[in-house]
C-alpha cells in the first residue's frame, strides 16, 4: 500500500510506470500475507516489484512502450516473471521503456518520456533515466519499488541503472530465459534485475533464471546461489583494466572514478592487470548492424493482423503499410530500415556477415582475456545522465552512449553497473563489471566490494 501510495503521488511526474495494477497488488500481497502465516514464505514472499513493459504478463497489458500493440494483453505470462510470482513477489505495475527497448534515453517511449528522479545541481533541467529500462530504473530510484525487472540488448539495464544511481546485472546471454518477452535482438537480448543493492540483485537474480525448454538459447546450468557470492570479497583475484576502454574525449571525472574503483579493489586485495581487447573500437558499428537486423525480422510480425492496432487499407499489402506508419515510432522505423538495409540482398555480405565476422573477433578479445583475469572494470557510461532533447536530433549521439556496455552483449558475457560515486554537479556515476561466462559469481563478488 505505501509504494502504491507512493505511485500515485509521484508517477504522474516521474512516469516510470505505463500501467498501474493496484488489484493485481494487493490480491498478490493477501496471498503473501496468508503464506506468511502459514509459515510458507518464499524468497520473494511479498517483496514490490515493477515489471518492465517488455514481458508479457497474463491478462495485463503489454505494450513495449509502442502504439502498435494496441490495447495487447497476453494470454500467457513471461517465463522470467512467473518464476518471479512464483517466488512470492508482487507486482505493481508494467514500467515504461524506450519503444521496443530501443534507446538509450526513455524518450522514445510512446507512452511519453521518464523523468529521472535526479537532479543537478545549478539547474532544474529535467534528465533523463537512460534506456532503454529508464521506467524500471526511476523506479527503484524513486522508491515507487523495491526493484524491477529490465533488459538489456547493448546496455539497457547496466546504463539505466548507472544514470539513476542504482545497480543494475546483465547476466550471461543464456541464464535468464527469453520466453514471454518482446524481442528486439535475439541473439543480443537478456533479462536481469535492478535494484538498490548489489545483494537485492543477487536475490533477484536468483529467481529470475534457470532454464527453460521455451527457450531454445536459454542455458541447461545449475543457478548457483548468487546472494552468497556478494559478500566474497576480492583477494587474490587479477581485473583486467582494458586500455581501449580509455576513449577519446572520455571526461576527466569519469575516468577519476575509475581510477578509483581500481584503488579500491586493490586496497581489498585484487591485483590489476592491464589487458587490451583490441576490437573494442569495432563494437558500436557492429552491434548498429547486428541489433537493426534482427529487430527489423523480429518486428515483421506486427502486420496489423495478429496483434495490436489495425489501419483499414484498400487491400492487404495497403493494410500492413497503414497499420506499421500509424504504430511504430520514428526510433523503430528508423531500425527497421537500417535492418533490411544491411540484410537486403547485395549489401547482406558487406555489411551483415561482416558485423559478425568481426563480433567474432570481438568475442575472442575477451576469451583471450580470461587467461589472464577473472573480472573486468570500465566505466559504465561515458558521462552522467544528461538532459532531455539534448541529444534528440542526432541519433549517432545517442548511440555513443552505448560505447562501453555493448561488447558484453556481442560476447554473451555478463555484466554489472555499481554506483561509484558523483559527478561535480551530484549526479551518480556508475563503473562497470565485466565476467566470464556464466561467473556472475565473481562479479558479485566484485561489485559487493565496490560498493
Ligand atoms: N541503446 C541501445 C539500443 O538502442 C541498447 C538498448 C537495449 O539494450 N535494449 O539499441
Amino acid at each position: 500500500t505505501a509504494h502504491l501510495d507512493a505511485i500515485a503521488a509521484l508517477n504522474p511526474r516521474v512516469n516510470a510506470y505505463i500501467t498501474v495494477t493496484p488489484e493485481v497488488a494487493l490480491a498478490q500481497a493477501a496471498a503473501a500475507d496468508a503464506a506468511l502465516s502459514k509459515g510458507e514464505a518464499g524468497p520473494l514472499t511479498g517483496i514490490p516489484l515493477a515489471v518492465k513493459d517488455l514481458f508479457c504478463t497474463a491478462g495485463t497489458r503489454t505494450t513495449a512502450a509502442s502504439k502498435i500493440l494496441g490495447d495487447f494483453k497476453p494470454p500467457y505470462e513471461s517465463t522470467v516473471t512467473s518464476q518471479l510470482l512464483r517466488d512470492g513477489a508482487v507486482f505493481l505495475g508494467k514500467a515504461n521503456l524506450d519503444e521496443f527497448a530501443m534507446g538509450s534515453s526513455n524518450e522514445s517511449s510512446a507512452f511519453g518520456g521518464v523523468e529521472n528522479p535526479w537532479k543537478r545541481q545549478g539547474d532544474d533541467a529535467v534528465l533523463v533515466p537512460g534506456g532503454s529500462s529508464g521506467g524500471s530504473a526511476a523506479a527503484v530510484a524513486a522508491r515507487l519499488a523495491l526493484g524491477a525487472t529490465a533488459t538489456d540488448t547493448g546496455g539497457s539495464i547496466r546504463q539505466p541503472a548507472a544514470f539513476c544511481g542504482i545497480v543494475g546485472i546483465k547476466p550471461t546471454y543464456g541464464r535468464c530465459s527469453r520466453f514471454g518477452i518482446v524481442a528486439y535482438a535475439s541473439s543480443l537480448d537478456q533479462a536481469g534485475p535492478v535494484a538498490r543493492t548489489v545483494e537485492d540483485c543477487a536475490i533477484l537474480l536468483n529467481s529470475m533464471a534457470g532454464f527453460d525448454p521455451k527457450d531454445s538459447t536459454s542455458a541447461d546450468r545449475a543457478v548457483p546461489d548468487f546472494a552468497a557470492a556478494v559478500a566474497r570479497g576480492v583477494k587474490g583475484l587479477r581485473i583486467g583494466i582494458p586500455r581501449e576502454y580509455r576513449v577519446e574525449g572520455l571526461s576527466p571525472e569519469i575516468d577519476a572514478l575509475w581510477r578509483k574503483g581500481m584503488e579500491w579493489l586493490k586496497a581489498e586485495g585484487a591485483t590489476l592487470v592491464d589487458i587490451s581487447l583490441p576490437h573494442t573500437k569495432y563494437a558500436l558499428p557492429t552491434y548498429y548492424i547486428v541489433a537493426p537486423a534482427e529487430a527489423s525480422s523480429n518486428l515483421a510480425r506486427y502486420d496489423g493482423v495478429r496483434f495490436g492496432i489495425r489501419e483499414e487499407g484498400a487491400d492487404l499489402k495497403d493494410l500492413y503499410e497503414r497499420s506499421r506508419a500509424a504504430g511504430f515510432g520514428a526510433e523503430v522505423k528508423r531500425r527497421i530500415l537500417i535492418g533490411t538495409y544491411v540484410l537486403s540482398a547485395g549489401y547482406y555480405d558487406a555489411y551483415y556477415v561482416k558485423a559478425q565476422q568481426v563480433r567474432a573477433l570481438i568475442k575472442r578479445d575477451f576469451d583471450q582475456a580470461w587467461g589472464q583475469v577473472d573480472a573486468i572494470l570500465t566505466p559504465a557510461t561515458p558521462t552522467a545522465a544528461f538532459g532531455r532533447d539534448e541529444t534528440q536530433d542526432d541519433p549517432v549521439a545517442m548511440y555513443l552512449n552505448d560505447v562501453f556496455t555493448i561488447t558484453a552483449n556481442l560476447a554473451g558475457i555478463p555484466g554489472m553497473s555499481v554506483p561509484a560515486g558523483l559527478d561535480a554537479r551530484g549526479l551518480p556515476l556508475g563503473l562497470q563489471i565485466l565476467g566470464r561466462p556464466f561467473d556472475e559469481e565473481t562479479v558479485f563478488a566484485v561489485g559487493g566490494a565496490i560498493e
